[in-house]
């Protein structure tokens, strides 16, 4: 049982629920990692179950090519390797806040190279975030040629299928934010931002060289 090959299991939080508080709150963590979650990697064992040559696959295979199966089958197990792929890679990127929270490294370096300096590049990704219309996410990803994209995907749609490797991403889906600030969006972003895990991200962006 792993989070990256079927069977496909649960995986612990990398930190306790409440160690995002008070950004992101503890109840908000325990539904959208113990039920949301679970629910992706439930539904994609299912999805799975008659197609053995897929389950020899790992979660990224899966998501970089098109499924040569009956559309059916394809659409299924694309949606939940999408929810399955979007939450851990989304969980995995949060670490416990801090007031003061920018990029690091050669990442730092990059954002600055492409969006003029950290604080530009924070609002125009907000700004993205605020237009994602309905659920989705929004990504900060690469291409091959390490050239940085902000990147919206639709419902469990990852970047992995449109060739980008993923760097950071904000779940904009409202169960990510509703319990704690209902319709307020823009509350959510300005809090997720407090709570990215520059590290990793750093460490994602270092995959590129
Ligand atoms: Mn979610």
């Amino acid at each position: 049982m792993s989070e990256n090959k079927y069977v496909f299991a649960m995986n612990d939080l990398p930190y306790e629920y409440n160690a995002l508080e008070p950004y992101i709150d503890t109840d908000t963590m325990k539904y959208h990692h113990d039920k949301h979650l679970n629910t992706y990697i439930t539904n994609l064992n299912k999805a799975l179950e008659p197609y053995p040559q897929i389950q020899a696959m790992d979660l990224e295979q899966i998501l970089k090519q098109p499924l040569a199966l009956p559309n059916v089958g394809s659409v299924a197990i694309m949606r939940n390797a999408g929810g399955v792929y979007n939450h851990n890679f989304f969980f995995n990127i949060l670490r416990a806040g801090r007031e003061e929270n920018a990029a690091v490294g050669n990442l730092s370096f990059r954002i600055e190279k492409q969006f003029g300096n950290f604080e530009k590049f924070k609002n125009l990704f907000t700004e993205e975030a605020l237009k994602v219309f309905g659920s989705g996410y929004l990504w900060l990803a690469m291409d091959s040629k390490c050239i940085l994209s902000i990147v919206p995907t639709t419902n469990q749609e990852t970047p992995l299928s449109m060739g980008f490797q993923p760097i950071i991403t904000i779940d904009l889906w409202e169960h990510a934010y509703y319990l704690k600030n209902q319709n307020r969006r823009n509350e959510y972003i300005d809090a997720w931002w407090h709570v990215v895990n520059w590290d990793i991200a750093n460490r994602n962006y270092a995959a590129c060289m």
